[in-house]
């Protein structure tokens, strides 16, 4: 397998290097040189196949012997070890549930697999690979437990004193083993500007083995393809065309979507759902792409105003090579797949309490702006099958939760036990002097 950067598609690089470097010297995003295509064998009997060997299937066929097929069945056994089942709540309404993983959000699923490829590439490394990240709460999370216990990597993780959660705090902070938190007396951006100084900072480089943990790393966007062959697999046998509707804020969620539609699953339509900050709905919509500051809504992962992933999507519908039905623009192309909406936070709200009155099911905020773009699509195509990717867990975002439909939820027990564990953390400054100083007496 080789990987080009978006900004330049003549130079390529392997796997390894992709993975280990997470962007492109020219701070492109790294994009697979092929997509091969799977077998109508495979997609036809999906259904004879479990979540875990349909994620080795669509690898293998994906990184074309970039890892030797014994270590990849590892890698998968270690990273697929949570199911993503397909709740029905009516005749063309179907949930995702992407929750269930150890930190409640979908992003446990990239976190795990890009530990497990990172320590499959350290593994001839003597020395330790020593991960920095920032985190405002959510990505720190998934990091953290993807991460743990992982040989060969220690994981460094900033997070802005008292602006996370009380319970992300606690996935911060509890872990122990290999996950060291630090928290830091400042706000995320503190945060990241010292990430960002400890990887210019040439002393601290001869010394230490320094890597990132990237959200627009490769190693993440893979594996969130899986799961659309899991769900196409378990709603098959309704025999409706299948529309994936993707609650979105930096759009690596359906950049794997069209992942998995290159690599031959019969998706008929994506529907890109997202809040207020619909930068990507408009553009859909005009052709004009307009990136502006985020704002601040309910469904708060999603409140992303310049989506990361954006370059992604571009790079495919611009190169559809060998397509002759599709030779237009790239945005020509890409509205042929893709439909936007955006939800606003009072119909989010209202959506919360449609989807339990109406189906007796507990939907998140992020879930219910998917609900509520699928319903918008199936005015005029009634005749489809929606899956609604539920990206996190309801008690994530409990208190919104608790007050818009005025019931408790129940906290899952792998969360809940948190509250009971020690929570350990080195407060530190946002000084970068004091902070280098703590990596070279503990590192
Ligand atoms: C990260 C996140 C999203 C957005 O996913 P993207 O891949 O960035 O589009 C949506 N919902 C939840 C709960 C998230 O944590």
């Amino acid at each position: 397998m080789q990987l080009y950067s978006t900004k330049n598609a003549t130079a390529f690089v392997s796997l390894k290097e992709a993975v280990m470097k997470g962007l492109p010297d020219d701070n492109g995003l790294f994009m697979p040189e092929h997509i091969p295509t799977l077998s109508a064998d495979f997609i036809e009997n999906l259904e004879k196949y479990t979540f875990p060997e349909i994620a080795f299937e669509v690898s293998k066929t994906l990184l074309q012997g970039a890892i030797p097929e014994n270590d990849l069945k590892k890698i998968i056994d270690k990273s697929i070890t949570f199911p993503a089942p397909v709740i029905q709540l009516d005749e063309s309404t179907t949930i995702l549930e992407l929750f269930h993983g150890p930190s409640l959000a979908f992003k446990d699923f990239g976190a795990r697999f890009m530990a497990q490829i990172m320590s499959y590439f350290n593994q001839k490394e003597d020395e330790e690979l020593i991960i920095l990240v920032a985190t405002s709460g959510d990505t720190g999370g998934a990091v953290a437990a993807g991460f743990h216990k992982t040989p060969g990597i220690r994981v460094v993780i900033l997070y802005p004193s008292g602006k996370v959660s009380p319970l992300q705090e606690k996935q911060l902070t509890t872990l122990g083993h290999n996950i060291t938190a630090l928290e830091i007396d400042g706000t995320f951006d503190d945060c990241q500007a010292l990430v960002k100084k400890a990887f210019l900072d040439k002393k601290l480089n001869q010394k230490l083995r320094l890597s990132s943990a990237n959200s627009i790393n490769i190693a993440r966007l893979i594996p969130q393809s899986f799961y659309y062959f899991e769900a196409y697999k378990q709603v098959k046998h309704l025999n409706k065309p299948v529309v994936f509707c993707i609650p979105s804020g930096n759009f690596g969620n359906l950049t794997a979507g069209l992942l998995a539609k290159n690599m031959g699953l019969p998706i008929h339509k994506f529907i890109a759902a997202t809040n207020e900050n619909d930068v990507v709905p408009e553009y859909l919509g005009s052709g004009n792409y307009t990136p502006r500051p985020s704002v601040r809504t309910i469904s708060n992962a999603m409140d992303v105003g310049n989506p990361s992933n954006f370059a992604r999507m571009a790079d495919i519908y611009a190169n559809l090579k060998g397509n002759p039905e599709l030779n237009g623009s790239t945005w020509n192309n890409m509205k042929e797949d893709i439909v936007g909406f955006g939800v606003n936070d009072p119909a989010t709200k209202e959506g919360i309490k449609e989807v339990c009155t109406k189906y007796n099911y507990v939907i998140d905020p992020h879930g219910a702006v998917g609900y509520l773009a699928l319903k918008q699509y199936q005015k005029d195509n009634p005749d489809i099958l929606g899956i609604i990717l539920e990206t996190a867990h309801p008690s994530k975002f409990i208190s919104d939760v608790e007050s818009i439909l005025n019931l408790k939820v129940d906290i899952p027990e792998r969360l809940a036990i948190l509250s009971d564990k020690p929570k350990v953390a080195t407060f530190l400054p946002k000084d970068f002097t004091t902070f280098k100083d703590w990596l070279n007496k503990n590192l």
